[in-house]
Formats: structure tokens, sequence, C-alpha cells
């Protein structure tokens, strides 16, 4: 196929890398001057993505994504795919797909969970939201660059199915660390806690496969010094787009609600920013109830 590939920063540029690896002829363009293993880089988005079969967008925000879809989505022809696998609000995945139908373009909103060393390894996995005949035209692709992809439903449900699993992921977390916190307090080993929650009710992901208490459980950032990982910021990108969503469908989250500010002042009054977001634990361990 022909792709075009805007966005080619730490999640973007592995996956382009493997698209063209796998033998399809990749267009890329990111404003930042960059060079991937086997992509032509073009002077534009409009120029990545003119005469492609499928543009697969990479970026910061749904702010962005607007802006590099109003250009592109003129420059598609017909019949073409415009895939999204940034992480993006829902309403902009949805403004997004809607200009694509109207200038007659197939659309998928793809977001990804596995992070970097997905992205380099092609074990992503997608969800995603579009008809089923933009489904079935990214699918190969999502093959390639993943070893998952769910079609979750229509145009924003793949947005939302990441949100609502990054709102679990973030809550989940922070009641694993302060319960770590409060175990250290009652003079509970961190061993013991984790050898019975994480085979009692209490168990979780955040538990069993990414401990936030070093030395204990698999390997995780937290044995790093809590170097990322999936940096505090990036979840609170992710919480912050959950209360969006809560607050334009006027859903009820106050476990989001609280985690979204705890993340906020753990980045931006605290030491959290650049650390790994299970770094919770240290900042629970250092206070009291005060
Ligand atoms: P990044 O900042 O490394 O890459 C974004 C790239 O977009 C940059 O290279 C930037 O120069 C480029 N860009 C910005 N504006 C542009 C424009 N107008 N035209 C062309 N290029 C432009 O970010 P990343 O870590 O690759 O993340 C990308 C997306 O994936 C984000 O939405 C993020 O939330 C999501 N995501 C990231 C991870 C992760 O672990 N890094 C995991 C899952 C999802």
């Amino acid at each position: 196929m022909k792709i075009g590939f805007i966005g080619l920063g730490n999640m973007g540029g592995p996956m382009a890398a493997n698209l063209a690896k796998a033998g399809h002829e990749v267009t890329g363009f990111d404003m930042a001057e960059v060079a991937i293993d086997g992509v032509t880089m073009a002077a534009s988005g409009t120029e990545a993505a003119k005469g492609a079969d499928v543009v697969i967008t990479m970026l910061p925000n749904g702010q962005i994504l607007r802006a590099v879809a109003g250009d592109i989505i003129p420059a598609m022809e017909k019949g073409a795919a415009l895939v999204d696998c940034s992480t993006v609000d829902v309403d902009s995945a949805r403004a997004v797909a809607e200009q694509a139908a109207e200038a007659g373009l197939l659309s998928v909103d793809a977001p990804v969970s596995g992070g970097v060393g997905g992205a380099a390894g092609g074990t992503l996995t997608f969800m995603a939201g579009g008809s089923a005949e933009a489904f079935a035209k990214a699918e190969p692709l999502f093959d390639i660059m993943g070893q998952k992809a769910v079609h979750c439903g229509e145009a924003g449900a793949g947005q939302a199915a990441k949100i609502c699993n990054n709102m679990i992921l973030g809550v989940t977390m922070i009641a694993t660390c302060e319960a770590f916190a409060l175990a250290d307090k009652l003079g509970l080993d961190r061993q013991k806690m984790f050898d019975v929650v994480s085979t009692s009710s209490g168990y979780s992901w955040t538990m069993n496969a990414y401990c936030p208490a070093p030395g204990v459980g698999p390997q995780s950032p937290s044995d790093n010094d809590y170097k990322p990982g999936f940096a505090s910021e990036l979840m609170l990108k992710d919480l912050r787009l959950s209360q969006q969503a809560a607050e334009s469908a006027d859903a009820d989250t106050p476990m989001g609600q609280i985690a979204t500010a705890l993340y906020e002042q753990f980045v931006e009054s605290e030491d959290g920013l650049g650390m790994d977001f299970s770094a919770m634990l240290p900042r629970f361990e250092k206070r009291g109830r005060g």
C-alpha cells in the first residue's frame, strides 16, 4: 500500500519503520527534522497524504490533529482512509471523522496501548472506531504494527475505550500506591503485602504486573528509580481526556476526578514531571494525613 505517515515521534517513528520494513511504500512528515529507516520524507503533511491509500497520524493532541486533518483531507483521494492513532478527545475524533466522511474518505480512530516498546516491537494493541469498511482497510496495517486490534464501534469508540481503560489505570495505580504507603506505616513487609494482594481480591494490573514498590513483583519502572515507563504527565493527559469526555457525556466519575486532581498536583506542583506514574508511591510515603 501507499501510506502517508504524519507525526514521526517516539511512537510514530518506529510504527512507520515497521510498515516500511513490511514492504509498504511509506512517505512521512513531521514538523521536527527526523529520519526514519525506509521512510521517504515529504516537505509537508499534504505532500505525504497525496495519492496515499491510507494516511496515518500519530500526533500529540486533538487540537493538532484537527489542524493537520484540515490540511490533508482535501489532498486525499476519495476512498482513501485516514487512520488516527494519537490519543485525543472523543469530540475531536468524531469531528475529524465527520470531515473525512464529507470528503468521501474512510476514517478510523485507533489509539494504541503498549507504549514505545510496543511501537518498536510491533506489539501494540489498537482500539478502533469507524465503519466496518474503514476498519477492514486499516486492519492489515494494525497487524504489522501490533498484535491485536479490537473494532470497538463507530467513530470515537476507539478513543472512548482508551480513555475509559486509562481512567481505570490511573485510579488503580493510586489505590495500589496508597495501600502500600498505609501498609508501610502499619509495619507490614512489602513482599508480604505483594504476596497477599497479588493473589487476593485487591489484585490488579498495577499490583501484579507493574508493581510500584521497588524490588517486589516483576521488573517495573520502580526498579529503575521510577524512570518512565509511562510518564505521570501522560497519565495526566489521559485522565484529563476522561474528565472532558465525562463532562461532555454528563457521566458521574468521582474517582476519575480525584485521580485527575492528584496527578495534576503531582505533575504541576510537586516532583512528578518526568517520573513514571507509579512514583505516586514515594509521594504517598512522604506524607501524613495533614
Ligand atoms: P511525540 O511527541 O514523541 O511525537 C509527536 C510528533 O508529532 C512529534 O515528532 C512532533 O514533532 C510531531 N508533530 C507535532 N505537530 C505536528 C504537525 N502539525 N505536523 C506534523 N508533525 C507534528 O509523542 P509520542 O510519544 O509519539 O505520542 C504520540 C501520541 O501517542 C500521543 O497522542 C500520545 O498520547 C499517544 N501515546 C503515547 C504513548 C507513549 O508511551 N509515548 C503510548 C500510547 C499512546
